[in-house]
């Protein structure tokens, strides 16, 4: 009997003398997995417990908690599992008495010693008194009905708990490490690990916590951070199917991308003067479409080959964007020291706001007919240069193309679409780089170049997708270790059930939606009464009034879907928002040349034909993503794939010529 002192002797190394820790978190599962444990504890009937869940969910503690909460508080708890119960080690449990058992894997012990254990539970064990707790990573049939279950929900399942788990781990842990205070989490790291799928659960994020912890220390070089930096916090990357190395394929091909002569001739010599005399043109040459070569070129080309570009290269405009060139200029030639990178959660008021310039911005140009006031173009155009003019002198780095820009937002949303893909091989990074100056820049290091790091502030193996990679080559330069991979993948590979969006991006989406409404405002608003007969003449307040709710139209009815819908339908945005631009494209494009030289303007019927293939494969691809994002069986996703298709047919109806 465990009374005995003998007896205690022999159980005293399998004793457990406390819970280590409470149920940690306030999402719903947490609330649920602490009301569990409490009722356990309170059982009037000491009922056996089995707590249930996948590997490294600390079962056994929670086990701990339900018996250190009950009235056997006072009674020993012995933890045992299979090895312990092998030949006379079965003899142990002769010894229990009225100690509790915690039975550690149940599903690892063989049939007859659970049989017998299973008789300890319901009391049936002649001197034996305690109660039984079971721990088990798989279903026991033979428990089934016997015992009160708690099931312990993986730590993927409750993401909102992941940092209240890191800042507790880092209070833990870090006193160890020779912190006196623990240090503090940027909100953009627990974001990014929201994203992680956490195999070994809490045993892989206190791996993960004591290698930041590390890392920090080993980089810090004396005084330990107060704030953790992000690159620190590693992760197993996730086996990516069908990807396809350009560089390994061709590496002259990536010398030739990373040379920064060629970026600087492109950038500052090129680009940086051809847009102050498209500016020029814009003011001083005639002012409609028709007499200006310019105004041709923002609206007939720059349009649809942006739309055109997002599949094939993502975000690639903003690698060579004229705006952030000047803002680049304006960031070298200030003197003052520019604010730090935020790492707070700016994307919560970013991305709303950059919505809302969007709206703005479409508004303007119906209302105030930009595509043939040339003028008026190239003040847009100078607004959003002022805007990275701005960011760029009050922050370091490129501020307001990673959270304000509304031009960066759309190529942002449409990238994730992209079948290329830019990012480094988490494990070279983790392994084999103490410089990362791909993200926090550095001077030359063997075959990096001398640079200032990310200009988004995002790590190249941290990117979850393609939204805050402007496919600068800054990190491609940088980086010593030949780490940086530029891919190929299947298109929309972004799009995934756990992807992380800021919830922002849906504004923007129901904007872009309703640009499209707005254009095309008369074939759904121009039958009501008051309706003006033009958004570009007539009095301001109507036409306002009618711009704003034709621009609302998608919001109305997108605002209470499923926010994995919206994200479905991004193939058919993308095409229907292409199939607006193409009668300007394919009618004007051909003749921006002057008078005299060869022009050349599509038939209508080609349009036409163009318009309807593009809406056909935005709407397959929205069909397909609704079966990968949505979980759909196969009746709704094809009730779904059809309310798609109706959605198109409308579209394609809206945007007819
Ligand atoms: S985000 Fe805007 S300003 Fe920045 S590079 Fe892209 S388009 Fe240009
Ligand atoms: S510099 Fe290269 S190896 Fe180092 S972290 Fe960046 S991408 Fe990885
Ligand atoms: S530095 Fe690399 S990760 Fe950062 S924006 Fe440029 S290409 Fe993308």
């Amino acid at each position: 009997m465990a009374e005995s002192s003998a007896g205690l002797q022999r159980l005293a190394p399998f004793v457990l003398g406390r819970a280590r820790r409470g149920v940690v978190g306030s999402s719903r599962y947490a609330q649920r997995l602490r009301t569990e444990v409490l009722e356990a504890a309170r059982d009037p009937q000491r009922q056996p417990v089995l707590i249930s869940g996948e590997p490294g969910l600390e079962k056994d503690n929670l086990a701990a908690l339900v018996h250190y909460g009950s009235a056997d508080r006072r009674r020993l708890l012995v933890r045992m599992e299979a090895s312990d119960l092998q030949g006379s080690g079965l003899n142990l449990l002769d010894e229990l008495g009225s100690s509790t058992l915690l039975m550690s894997g149940m599903d690892r012990v063989d049939d007859a010693v659970q049989q017998r254990l299973i008789a300890m539970a319901r009391g049936e064990a002649p001197g034996f008194q305690g109660r039984v707790l079971f721990t088990s990573e798989a279903a026991i049939p033979a428990l089934d009905g016997q015992v009160r279950t708690i099931r312990v929900p993986p730590l993927r399942v409750r993401r909102t708990d992941l940092g209240d788990w890191l800042r507790y781990r880092l209070r833990l842990q870090s006193p160890g490490l020779g912190w006196g205070q623990p240090p503090a989490l940027p909100d953009s790291v627990v974001r990014r690990l929201q994203n992680h799928d956490f195999a070994n659960n809490l045993r892989e994020l206190e791996a993960m916590v004591d290698r930041a912890l590390r890392q920090a220390r080993q980089q810090s070089q004396g005084e330990l951070p107060p704030l953790l930096p992000e690159e620190v916090f590693w992760t197993e990357e996730k086996k990516r199917r069908a990807r396809f190395d350009i560089w390994r394929w061709k590496p002259q091909l990536r010398d030739w991308m990373r040379a920064p002569a060629l970026w600087n001739t492109l950038l500052f010599g090129l680009v940086s003067w051809l847009f102050v005399a498209v500016n020029l043109a814009l003011w001083l040459g005639p002012q409609d479409r028709a007499a200006n070569p310019m105004l041709t070129l923002f609206w007939a080309w720059w349009w649809p080959l942006i739309l055109l570009s997002y599949p094939l290269v993502g975000r690639l405009w903003c690698a060579i964007c004229p705006f952030m060139v000047w803002g680049q200029i304006a960031q070298k030639l200030t003197p003052w020291h520019k604010k730090s990178w935020p790492h707070g959660d700016t994307d919560r008021w970013g991305a709303p706001l950059l919505a809302a310039g969007f709206a703005a911005i479409l508004l303007w140009e119906e209302v105030w007919n930009l595509e043939n006031t040339a003028w008026l173009s190239s003040c847009l155009l100078l607004l959003i240069t002022a805007g990275a003019v701005i960011g760029s002198t009050v922050f370091e780095k490129r501020f307001w193309c990673r959270y304000l820009c509304p031009v960066g937002g759309m190529n942002g949303l449409f990238a994730k679409l992209s079948i290329l893909e830019l990012r480094a091989e988490a494990g070279t990074c983790s392994g084999s780089c103490s410089s990362y100056a791909c993200f926090k820049g550095g001077p030359a290091d063997g075959e990096g170049l001398a640079s200032e790091g990310c200009p988004l502030g995002t790590h190249p193996a941290h990117l979850s997708d393609n939204r805050n990679c402007v496919l600068c080559m800054t990190c491609t330069q940088a980086c010593p270790n030949r780490s940086v991979q530029l891919r190929l993948r299947p298109p929309a590979a972004d799009l995934q059930r756990t992807m992380q969006a800021p919830d922002g991006e849906r504004g923007l989406i129901l904007v872009l939606a309703g640009g499209i409404c707005l254009h095309h405002w008369q074939r759904l608003l121009g039958w009501l009464p008051l309706a003006p007969s033009s958004l570009h003449e007539g009095p301001l307040l109507a036409r306002l009034s009618f711009a704003a709710l034709a621009l609302a139209l998608p919001a109305a009815a997108g605002l209470w879907l499923n926010r994995r819908w919206l994200y479905a339908g991004l193939p058919l945005l993308w095409a229907l928002l292409l199939a607006r631009h193409l009668p300007i494209g394919m009618a004007e494009a051909g003749t921006v040349l002057p008078q005299g030289w060869p022009h050349w303007s599509a038939d209508t019927h080609v349009i036409g034909f163009c318009q309807t293939m593009v809406v056909g494969i935005g709407w397959v691809g929205a069909a397909i993503l609704s079966r990968r994002l949505l979980d759909l069986d196969r009746r709704a996703w094809v009730t779904g794939s059809m309310v798609l298709l109706m959605v198109s047919l409308s579209g394609r109806w809206l945007v007819a010529l």
